[in-house]
C-alpha cells in the first residue's frame, strides 16, 4: 500500500505560529522533507525516529534540485511512508507546493494540503503593520520579486500603482532597485512609506522604513539581511504607532534551552511569552536502570510501612519512580510515608499524581535539603532516595550525620547525553549563534559541552539555576549567570537579567 504525502506549512519562523494540524502530522511523520526556511524551533518537534531529508538552499550546503525533490516524495510515499513536506510560510505562496504535487497526483498518490502562516502577512503584523487597513487602502498585493528565465520581470508595474494598494514582494531584496524603479516609474509617489522587514518573528526581527523614493539609498548604506519583505504602501506608517515585538522584554534574544527532552516545553514556553525566540537542544536524556532488583525491593518495603521518609531530586526521578511503583503496586504503598522534595519542579511532578509533599527546603539544593530534612528526623527513621545513578553526594552526607537513621540511596535512573538528531549543533552554533544558554543541571552542561566537542565554550553566556550548575559551567570558560532561587520563574528572571547587560555590553 501506498504512503501519503502532507504538503505543510511551518510558518515563518515562530515556532508559535506553527499550525495545531501541522504538528500532528508531522507527529506522525516517518519522513520529513524541510526547507532552509523552517525555523529551528519548529524543526526540534520533529519526532526522534523520522528520517530527516535537508531539501532547501543553504550556503555551503548541498541541496536537492526541485525534481529531485519531487521524486523523493513519491519515492518515499511508494515504500508505504507518511512523508512531511515541510516548506516555509505557506506552501502554496512561492512555495513551489504545486510543482510538488504534480509527479504525486500523476501516480495516485494520496495527498493533503496542511496551509501554513505565510511570512506575506505575518511579518508585516510582527512589525505593527496591518497590510490593509479602511483609511488606507481597499487590497493587498503579493508579489515576487524573483526574475524569470529570461531574466525580465513579469510584473505590471502601472497595474500595481493603479489598484492603490498595499504592496508586499517576496524574494525582493536584490531586486530591491529595479522594483522601486519600475513603480516611481509607473507614476507612484516618491513619498510612499516603504520598509524593509529582515528575518521577521525571529530574534533577528528588524524593520528598515524609509520612502519608496529613499529606500535604496537607505539600504546602500546598511547590510540588509535575509529573509526579508519589502512593502510599499500607506499602511507601512502605522508601524510607528503598532510596533509591538521589539517591547517585549525578551525580543531580540535568542536562548538556547538544555533539559530533558519531556521537560524542554514548559521553560521554552516561558521564555517565548517573554519574546525571546528558543532553540531547544535536549542536551540529556532520563533513561531507567537496567536493574530494577534494588527499586523493586524498595517498592515492597514501602508497602510494608518500613520508610518513614522518601526524597525527591527532580522531576524526572518522580515520574520514573511512580512508573516503577504502578509497576508492582499502587498509590497505597505511599500512604505511610512522608514525602520531601527539593523544590518546585519535583513538587509539581508529585501533584499530577494527585501527592504533595511534606516538606520542601528553604533553598532548592541538595545541601540544604540534607540539613533541613536530617532536623527533622527521627531516631530509627529510614529514608528512601530513589533517583540519579550520579547524584549529588551532599544529600546523603548531611542526612547520614543524624545518628541512628538509614538512608537507602537507591539509582532508578541514568543520565545519558543526547544531540538532537535535527539541528546540527555546530551548524547552528557557527552560522548563528545564540546568545544565552540556560541549563538547568550540572549534567545538562556536561551533555551540552558534549555534543558540542571541539567549540569555543568560553564564548557561552550561560544562565544557570544554581551554583553546583554555575560551578559545571565554569569549569569550561563559559561566563555564567545563576538564578537568584531554583525555580523556573527565577531562571527566566535571570535570563531577563543576562540578556539586559549582554544588549547593553554590545551598545
Ligand atoms: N512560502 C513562503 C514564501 C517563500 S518565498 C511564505 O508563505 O512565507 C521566500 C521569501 O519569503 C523570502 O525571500 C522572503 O521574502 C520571504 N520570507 C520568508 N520568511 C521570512 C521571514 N521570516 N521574514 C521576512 N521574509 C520572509
Amino acid at each position: 500500500m501506498s504512503g501519503k504525502v502532507w504538503l505543510v506549512g511551518a510558518g515563518p519562523g515562530d515556532a508559535g505560529l506553527f499550525t495545531l494540524k501541522g504538528k500532528e502530522v508531522l507527529e506522525n511523520a516517518d519522513v520529513v522533507v524541510y526547507d532552509a526556511l523552517v525555523g529551528a524551533g519548529i524543526l526540534s518537534m520533529i519526532p526522534e525516529k523520522a528520517e530527516l531529508i535537508f531539501a532547501g538552499k543553504r550556503s555551503g550546503n548541498h541541496y536537492l534540485k526541485q525534481e529531485d525533490t519531487n521524486r523523493v516524495l513519491l519515492e518515499e510515499a511508494q515504500k508505504g511512508k507518511n512523508v512531511v513536506r515541510l516548506k516555509g510560510g505557506d506552501p502554496f505562496l512561492f512555495g513551489r507546493g504545486g510543482e510538488e504535487l504534480e509527479l504525486l497526483a500523476e501516480n495516485d498518490i494520496p495527498f493533503e494540503i496542511v496551509p501554513g502562516i505565510t511570512s506575506a502577512f505575518a511579518v508585516p503584523a510582527y512589525n505593527g503593520i496591518p497590510v490593509t487597513h479602511r483609511d488606507f487602502c481597499s487590497s493587498v498585493h503579493v508579489i515576487t520579486g524573483h526574475k524569470r528565465g529570461n531574466n525580465t520581470y513579469d510584473i505590471d508595474f502601472k497595474a500595481l500603482v493603479d489598484t492603490k494598494g498595499t504592496l508586499v514582494f517576496l524574494m525582493g531584496i536584490a531586486a530591491l532597485p529595479d522594483l522601486t524603479k519600475g513603480l516611481l516609474d509607473a507614476g507612484m509617489d516618491p513619498d510612499m512609506p516603504t520598509a524593509i522587514l529582515e528575518r521577521g518573528t525571529t530574534a533577528d526581527q528588524h524593520r528598515i522604513t524609509g520612502t519608496l523614493g529613499t529606500i535604496v539609498d537607505i539600504c546602500s548604506r546598511t547590510t540588509v539581511l535575509t529573509p526579508a519583505i519589502i512593502v510599499v504602501g500607506k499602511v507601512v506608517k502605522l508601524n510607528e504607532e503598532f510596533a509591538w515585538f521589539e517591547k517585549q522584554p525578551l525580543a531580540g534574544v535568542k536562548v538556547c534551552v538544555t533539559r530533558p527532552k519531556e521537560l524542554i516545553s514548559t521553560m521554552s514556553s516561558l521564555l517565548r511569552k517573554e519574546g525571546a525566540e528558543v532553540l531547544e537542544m535536549p542536551a540529556i536524556a532520563v533513561k531507567p536502570v537496567e536493574d530494577k532488583a534494588p527499586v523493586e525491593a524498595a517498592i515492597e518495603d514501602l508497602s510494608a510501612g518500613k520508610y518513614q521518609w522518601i526524597v525527591f531530586t527532580s522531576p524526572s526521578g518522580v515520574r520514573i519512580f511512580m512508573d516503577e511503583l504502578f509497576a508492582k503496586a499502587d498509590i497505597r504503598a505511599l500512604a505511610s510515608v512522608r514525602i520531601a522534595s527539593i523544590g518546585k519542579g519535583s513538587e509539581k511532578a508529585l501533584n499530577g499524581y494527585g501527592l504533595k509533599s511534606d516538606f520542601i527546603p528553604s533553598v532548592y539544593d541538595g545541601e540544604t535539603l540534607g540539613k533541613e530534612l536530617a532536623e527533622k528526623l527521627e531516631e530509627g527513621d529510614k529514608v528512601l532516595i530513589p533517583r540519579a545513578a550520579i547524584g549529588n553526594p551532599q544529600l546523603v552526607e548531611e542526612l547520614k550525620k543524624k545518628e541512628n537513621v538509614t538512608v537507602d540511596d537507591i539509582a532508578t535512573y541514568d543520565t545519558v547525553y543526547e544531540t538532537s538528531h535535527v539541528l546540527d549543533e555546530h551548524a547552528a552554533m557557527d552560522s548563528d549563534p545564540f546568545d544565552l544558554a540556560v541549563f538547568t543541571s550540572a549534567s545538562t552542561v556536561k551533555g551540552f559541552t558534549e555534543s558540542l566537542k571541539g567549540m569555543d565554550f568560553t564564548k557561552v553566556n550561560a544562565v544557570c539555576i544554581g551554583k553546583q550548575t554555575q560551578a559545571a559551567a565554569e569549569q569550561y570558560g563559559m561566563k555564567t549567570w545563576t538564578a537568584s532561587k531554583a525555580t523556573l520563574k527565577d531562571l527566566v528572571e535571570c535570563v531577563r537579567i543576562a540578556a539586559k547587560e549582554l544588549k547593553e555590553e554590545r551598545e
